[in-house]
């Protein structure tokens, strides 16, 4: 590609957010944004900031767990943007619950929206990837990879994530493409001000009580996240892959 074309990225969950915010922040890195989320309509928001700060976006509804969903979907962006040779996969769900409450349902539908949904979307653009000899995947983990109580599905879906990572970094290296993972901690956003609500607690009260416990004495805004995915897609970060970023205010133990 010459130097002047626009490369193009996908970020999935991108209505709202931390794919919102890096939807936004990828768009002030000079790149065409695919904003693709469950609800088209819902992507509105996020296409209409990047429009407004000069950008180029496209709203793009998608179940990433859906096969034929996700292969049109990127022959979508393709057709109306360019070949997608950045992805962050992003789109989340928590379906949190004690092991003896767990149900088939819940195990799934965290399996199939993080791990398949990476898969899908990650199997759909690489060929793009490949055919530029450019690729910068980024996969979102979490802290809860560790271990995190209640949440057995997602606490294995974000480690797998990691493998997944490390596992795209070797095959695709050849090719010019990197894959690297973001493990956030505690960020502000509906997904956290869910989990205030279940808990019973003001998600104020929620925010100020992790804030307590984390070295930086504040939560994670969407924008923090942002941050570190512009610079594992950045056009300089080719000799960084396999690597995961915890970011979180602090180490974790
Ligand atoms: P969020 O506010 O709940 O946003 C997630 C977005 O993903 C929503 O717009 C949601 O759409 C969309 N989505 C869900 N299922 C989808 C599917 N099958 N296909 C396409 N889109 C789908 O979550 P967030 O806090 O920004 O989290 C973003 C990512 O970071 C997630 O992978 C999450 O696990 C991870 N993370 C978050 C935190 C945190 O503290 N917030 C910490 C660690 C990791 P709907 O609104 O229609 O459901």
């Amino acid at each position: 590609m010459s130097t002047t074309e626009q490369r193009v990225a996908v970020v999935t969950g991108a209505a709202r957010g931390i794919g919102a915010a890096t939807a936004v922040r990828l768009a002030e890195e000079g790149r065409a944004v695919a904003v693709l989320d469950l609800d088209e309509a819902a992507c509105a928001d996020t296409v209409a900031k990047i429009a407004a700060a000069g950008g180029k976006a496209l709203a793009v509804g998608c179940d990433v767990s859906d096969s034929a969903q996700v292969e049109a979907a990127v022959a979508r962006v393709a057709a109306g943007l360019g070949a997608p040779v950045i992805l962050v996969n992003n789109a989340g769900v928590l379906r949190d619950n004690l092991l003896f409450k767990m149900s088939d349902d819940d195990w799934d539908t965290v399996m199939n929206v993080h791990l398949r949904g990476a898969f899908l979307m990650s199997r759909a653009c690489q060929k793009h990837m490949v055919d530029a000899g450019f690729g910068r995947i980024v996969n979102l983990s979490s802290s809860s990879a560790l271990g995190n109580r209640g949440q057995a599905n997602y606490a294995a879906a974000k480690a797998g994530m990691q493998g997944f990572t490390k596992t795209l970094a070797k095959e695709l290296g050849k090719f010019g493409v990197t894959a690297n993972s973001v493990a956030p901690g505690f960020i502000a956003t509906d997904m956290t001000a869910a989990t205030a609500a279940r808990v019973g607690m003001g998600f104020e009260d929620f925010k100020a009580a992790a804030a307590s416990q984390i070295p930086v004495q504040r939560v994670g805004e969407p924008a923090d996240i942002a941050n570190a995915v512009a610079f594992f897609t950045g056009e300089q970060a080719g000799f960084v892959s396999g690597q995961v970023l915890y970011v979180a205010g602090g180490p974790l133990n």
